[in-house]
Formats: structure tokens, C-alpha cells, sequence
């Protein structure tokens, strides 16, 4: 910025619909809800305050650490002026009751006054959109707390051993901006050395197990009833973030105790997962596992199925098929679904039929999808006040067990093809921050394909 402002005829301009020459086109995608983003610049043109005008027309100035911040800012979610958080909080100790000698945090505090109590009329959680702002607001300054902490223990950091002279200039190339680095540590999440600890890690998996499995997505499921028993009346899932994410929180652990615990698919050697939010609002996990007893192609079937179910014999695990697992529909049906690329689907949708499973050299095993003729059955779903008459061609793969009891979209692939391993362990340990801007749910569908340089390990990205 401070190169902006010294050249007056520049701009900086931000277009919802364009995307960098030579980018993943997902990561620059428009949200498809209405959500709230903070867009925070450069600290360095002074803190986020709030300026008070008199009625003599002095001013004054008010730190978003002050108080009277919040209730200045947000009249409306403190009528009565209550008090924001600030830096003299003290702890308590819950046993005793007595003043600790240490300072509550911003995200504590926070954190505090969004929990949910019985008969206690919480009016932070029930403003809807102005509920969200606040929440992105309070975020910034649980994040802009974080960064003054790190800029100021830079010595007990050790940043000092990442910063020289040729560690700046390789990166800036710039030497006037020599000095003036601050090194994020990589227990700051989303770092370039958060992400390369991940994909470091990912790649020790990798050197000690081979390829994984299974890769897992699991996405959150808005009509679960836990959402909606626990949001007020007349809120959406949308207007209570803080709920879907417990929500589907609860829903991640049953899921890895199924997986470690129970070893629905065999004892698991290892496993790893990163949670990402899609572009309207909804969180899904992408999940590698490592089975002890590996899977072999002729057991795909057995834990994978791309084929719709008899109704008859098992009407939930038809009725989770049918609502979550079907992909589309697309191409005539719905020439501008988001998947169509050049008036083709892009995720090769509607597959082939094929009488068994086999594997393939592109990475992607062919599933067993009866033709409708040969045994496969069909089914009729309504969408978009249309109905379409469905067979096993637009089935995305998935596990019976797994859809039948979280009722939600989790596609289960069989991780065929050594050539992909790398990409997709990195794509899933790294892609944390970058693909929390990927448009509805589509990081699952192109993980395989991912423009990835996993020889720039400084600043991996998916
Ligand atoms: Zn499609």
C-alpha cells in the first residue's frame, strides 16, 4: 500500500467476478451467499478506531481494545452500553473465586459471550446478518491481538534466525525492506511456515505409509436436526455460524470414531483431515486414511458404491442417496450448472454404466454403475420445482455405512493410482486457508487436478 499511496495514478481496484491470469479459478470465485467479509489492508495506516464527533466538531479518537468500542460501534447489540472487551480483564479462578494475576483474552472474552445459556435472552445471537458482522468484526481483533503479540516477541519467536539478509532478499527483493519483516511462526494458521509444517508433515506421511486408501469428503448438512432444534425461531443455519459449526464439530468426532475406533474400514495406520468453509457458509472436511490392512481393487466394492440403492430393501440409505449423493444434474438438464465448462461437465457427469469395477492409469478407479437394463435401479428427484429422472450414471461415490448415518454429502474414493498420491496429500494438509474461497464444495470434485508446485515449498497452494 505504501507503494500505492507514492503513486497517485494507481488504483486498487477489487472485482467480485475476475480472477488472476494463471490462478485456480475456484479460489477467486464470488460467494454464493450473503456472508460478511472484513478486508483488512495494512496496520501499518493506523489501528481499526472509531472516531467520535462532538457536537463542537472535536473529535475523538476510540481503540477497538477500548471498552466502550463495541457498544459504540454496535448500539443496537448494546443498548445499555455494556462494556466491550479491553485489556485490564482479569481471570478468575472458578474454584475459589479469587482474582488470578493474568488477563483474560480477546477470544476468551469473546467466546464467553457467545455461549449459549439456559434462560439467559442472549441478544449477540439473534441479530442475524448484524451478528455476523459483529463476529467478523470481534475476529479481526482477536487475529490483530495475535499479530501485536507476535511483532512484539519477535526475540522469544527466534524469528531472528529465519531473518538475514538473503532470506529477505530472495523473498522481497527489494533490500530497503530489509529490517521491517516481521516472521509469522507457524503456529500462526495460514503462515507461509504453518502451511510448510503441513505439507512437511504430509509428506512424512507419505515417506512411512505409501498412498493413502481413501480419500474422504464430508460435508455439513444444513437440515440436520441437531441445526435446526438449536437455532431460534426464524433464524437459517446461515444466521447461526456459531451452531453449524459445533454441529458439524460433534458430527467430524463420531466420524473418526467410527474410523479409529470402531475400524469400520480395518485399523487405521494413520489418517489426517483439514476442515475448510466453502463459499456458502457450510464446512466440509477432506480426509486421506491409511488402512493397516491395505484395500485392494477387489475389495472396492465393498466399501465403495456409485450405484443408487434398492428402495425397498433399505429406504434411508435410498432416501441419503438420492438427496445428497447425486451429482448434478447437469448438462441438459441444467446447462448452467456451476460444473459445466464449456457446455461439458466438467467432473465427467453422466459417467459411463459399467458392469464391474476396475481400475484405471488416470487416477480414477471406474466404479460398478449398472445400466438401468441390466439391474441397476433409478429413481425420480425433484429439484429446482423440476424433476429429473435419475439412474446410476450420475451417482458420486460414496459408503454405504458412513451415508447412512450421518445422512449427508460424503463421497468416498478409492485412491487408486500412485501418480496422484503427492497432490492429494498436500492439497488436503495444506489447502486450509486457500480453498476456504473455493466455490460450493467444488475443492472435493477438482482435488485430483489441483495446479500445485510442490517444489515451491516455502508458499505451498492449492
Ligand atoms: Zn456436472
Amino acid at each position: 500500500m505504501d507503494t500505492l499511496d507514492s503513486q497517485p495514478h494507481l488504483k486498487l481496484v477489487i472485482h467480485a467476478d475476475k480472477t488472476p491470469a494463471g490462478e485456480h479459478p475456484g479460489r477467486f470465485n464470488a460467494p454464493t451467499t450473503n456472508e460478511v467479509a472484513a478486508l483488512i489492508v495494512d496496520e501499518v495506516h493506523g489501528n481499526r478506531d472509531i472516531i467520535l464527533r462532538h457536537r463542537d466538531e472535536d473529535v475523538t479518537f476510540v481503540s477497538e481494545l477500548h471498552r466502550c468500542y463495541d457498544c459504540l460501534q454496535y448500539p443496537l447489540l448494546f443498548p445499555h452500553g455494556e462494556d466491550g472487551y479491553h485489556l485490564e480483564i482479569q481471570k478468575v479462578d472458578p474454584t475459589i473465586l479469587t482474582l488470578l494475576d493474568k488477563k483474560v483474552s480477546c477470544k476468551a472474552f469473546y467466546a464467553y459471550r457467545l455461549m449459549v445459556r439456559e434462560n439467559d435472552f442472549n441478544l449477540l445471537l439473534r441479530c442475524h446478518s448484524l451478528t455476523n458482522q459483529f463476529l467478523v468484526d470481534m475476529y479481526c481483533k482477536v487475529e490483530s491481538e495475535r499479530l501485536k503479540y507476535i511483532r512484539s516477541h519477535q526475540d522469544q519467536l527466534r524469528a531472528t534466525e529465519y531473518v538475514n539478509l538473503e532470506d529477505a532478499m530472495r523473498q522481497d527483493g527489494d533490500a530497503a525492506n530489509v529490517g521491517k519483516r516481521i516472521i509469522l511462526p507457524s503456529t500462526f494458521i495460514g503462515s507461509p511456515q504453518y502451511m510448510n509444517k503441513r505439507m512437511q508433515d504430509a509428506m512424512t506421511y507419505l515417506g512411512k505409509f505409501g498412498k493413502p486408501d481413501l480419500f474422504i469428503t464430508f460435508t455439513c448438512n444444513p437440515t440436520w436436526p441437531e441445526i435446526k432444534e438449536n437455532v431460534f425461531a426464524g433464524q437459517l443455519p446461515e444466521h447461526r455460524h456459531d451452531i453449524v459449526a459445533r454441529v458439524f464439530h460433534a458430527k467430524l468426532k463420531k466420524m473418526l470414531f467410527l474410523l479409529k475406533v470402531l475400524h469400520i474400514f480395518g485399523p487405521q495406520s494413520a489418517w489426517m483431515y483439514t476442515v475448510e468453509w466453502q463459499k456458502r457458509g457450510l464446512p466440509h472436511v477432506h480426509m486421506l486414511a491409511w488402512c493397516q490392512d491395505r484395500i485392494h481393487p477387489v475389495d472396492i466394492d465393498r466399501i465403495v458404491s456409485a450405484e443408487l440403492p434398492d428402495q425397498n430393501a433399505d429406504p434411508q440409505l435410498h432416501s441419503s442417496v438420492t438427496k445428497h449423493m447425486i451429482h448434478g444434474p447437469c448438462g441438459d438438464f441444467n446447462p448452467r450448472s456451476p460444473c459445466m465448462k464449456n457446455k461439458r461437465c466438467s467432473k465427467r457427469y453422466p459417467r459411463d454404466y459399467c458392469g464391474q469395477t476396475c481400475t484405471t492409469n488416470d487416477g480414477y478407479p471406474i466404479y460398478r454403475r449398472r445400466d438401468p437394463g441390466l439391474g441397476g435401479h433409478t429413481a425420480t428427484i425433484r429439484q429446482r420445482l423440476k424433476t429429473f429422472d435419475v439412474d446410476n450414471a450420475w451417482i458420486v461415490p460414496f459408503n454405504p455405512l458412513l451415508s447412512k448415518t450421518f445422512n449427508a454429502h460424503i463421497n468416498v474414493e478409492y485412491c487408486s493410482l500412485l501418480r496422484a498420491e503427492r497432490r492429494i496429500a498436500i492439497a488436503c494438509a495444506s489447502s486450509g486457508i486457500a480453498a476456504t474461497l473455493l466455490q460450493g464444495g467444488r475443492t472435493v470434485h477438482s482435488a485430483f487436478k489441483l495446479p500445485m508446485d510442490i517444489r515451491k515449498k516455502d508458499n505451498p497452494i492449492c
